[in-house]
């Protein structure tokens, strides 16, 4: 049987479309493999949004370039946000890369397997595989694009416009997805609560998802807190099948620096929602993204992140030091911060974030969680991995389980990042 390899960068999406790239190739035998130099075909799934992302794949690809003279008839494709970006170009930059396929052909990536692999000489009878067919969580993108233009973005270039899966798709797919043994979904969406498709936006396309049975835990990412509504965390509040865990990236604590980024809310709008959800979902976990030395951000700006940082009290956050992407409107604003000081920026908001993580888990110690298990803990094998009903981490030593059980479970102590029992 012929094989593949996945190499995949970048966000829950790019896993997702790995997912359907996977799925789509396993209807044409192939099966799944985590050795590139013995595959067939390698597949690599890119990230743009920041150059450092852009340089990491671009040095894998190259590897695997290396790598293929001296394996004849093996292929090497390169898909995603920077497929779409540098488009064919990529094979001149890197001889040895066989096709490319930006992020907006994933709407027709059956077709482009299909040319590929035409189906009738590749089918062996084997039925489609769930791509990690013994996990109990997985991903199901419910829209595409992006119509917000934050400043310093290249997502609504390389993914385009807004689009919403239509309900019934969604519904089948978690249909399938629950009958092959899972019990967590995380619905996906560049700007996930603007889904509206057929007269069903996002809080009540959750709701329904509340309905099927044997689907266990609804997660839902990345919200935009201009799009973040009342009723949307009522629904969340609504039934204990949605994780008590919101991602809600903030980005910056300035107001002037929020408008510069076209957010479009402030942050006091900000701080009232998590008011609202922390008085609706007690114990709520809030995870955000932050991104420290945007153009003509003062000291004093970065101070207000640093404030809104310490009243938000986030679980967990992706910090970042801003960079320009080519094509983006920051990209055309002057750039007065240096290297250094964004740096040093960077550092000390790391610096706060981790110690808020590190109370977070502690003060969850001694508490009732809710743990979906997810799988065995690679390096102690009589340990279980899961995931409280927010976003912590949890490792079960004494239980037995497997995975896909939820267990009433109290964590008997931290060790920074993960929650033990
Ligand atoms: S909301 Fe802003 S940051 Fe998020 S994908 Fe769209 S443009 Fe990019």
């Amino acid at each position: 049987m012929p094989s593949v390899y996945f190499q995949t960068f970048g966000c829950q999406m790019n896993s997702a479309d790995s997912d359907t790239i996977h799925e789509l190739l396993s209807r044409r035998g192939f099966v799944l493999t985590d050795s590139c130099g013995g595959s067939d075909l390698i597949v690599v799934n890119t990230c743009s949004v920041r150059e450092a992302a852009e340089k990491r794949a671009k040095g894998k690809i190259a590897e695997f370039a290396r790598g293929k003279k001296s394996r004849p008839g093996q292929k090497l494709w390169v898909v995603g946000c920077m497929a779409e970006r540098l488009g064919d170009s990529l094979k001149e930059q890197i001889p040895g890369v066989d096709l490319v396929v930006g992020a907006k052909q994933m709407e027709r990536i059956d077709e482009v397997i299909e040319e590929q692999f035409p189906q009738s000489q590749y089918d062996t009878g084997a039925s489609p595989m769930i791509f990690g067919k013994t996990a109990v969580t997985d991903f199901v993108p419910v829209m595409r694009g992006c119509d917000n233009y934050c400043a310093y973005c290249v997502v609504p270039y390389v993914r385009g416009r807004e689009q919403s899966v239509p309900y019934d798709i969604i519904e089948s797919t978690v249909k399938e997805k629950i009958a092959a043994g899972i019990k967590e979904i995380t619905f996906l969406g560049q700007n996930v609560n603007s889904y509206n498709h057929g007269g069903i936006d996002f809080p009540a396309l959750l709701s329904k998802m509340s309905n099927i049975d044997g689907l266990e835990r609804i997660r839902f990412t990345t919200s935009h807190p201009k799009d973040c509504t009342e009723k949307l965390i009522d629904v969340m509040a609504s039934s204990k099948k949605f994780a008590s865990h919101i991602h809600l990236p903030v980005q910056a604590g300035a107001d002037r620096i929020l408008s510069l980024m076209n957010r479009k809310y402030t942050s006091s709008h900000y701080r009232n929602l998590l008011d609202m959800i922390r008085t609706r979902i007690p114990h709520a976990d809030i995870t955000s993204d932050i991104l420290v030395g945007f153009p003509t951000e003062t000291d004093a700006e970065f101070r207000e992140t640093l404030s809104l940082v310490r009243a938000a009290r986030f679980t967990t956050a992706f910090m970042f030091a801003y960079s320009p992407r080519e094509g983006t409107a920051a990209a055309s604003m002057k750039e007065e911060i240096s290297k250094e000081e964004k740096n040093a920026r960077l550092t000390e908001l790391i610096a706060l974030q981790t110690e808020i993580t590190r109370e977070i888990y502690e003060n969850s110690v001694g508490r009732e969680l809710e743990v979906l298990i997810t799988g065995r803990q690679e390096k102690r094998d009589k340990a279980w991995m899961g995931q409280d009903a927010g976003c912590k981490k949890v490792l079960i030593s004494c239980e037995p389980a497997e995975p896909g059980m939820i267990l009433n479970v109290k964590a008997t102590r931290s060790s920074g990042m993960t929650l033990i029992v």
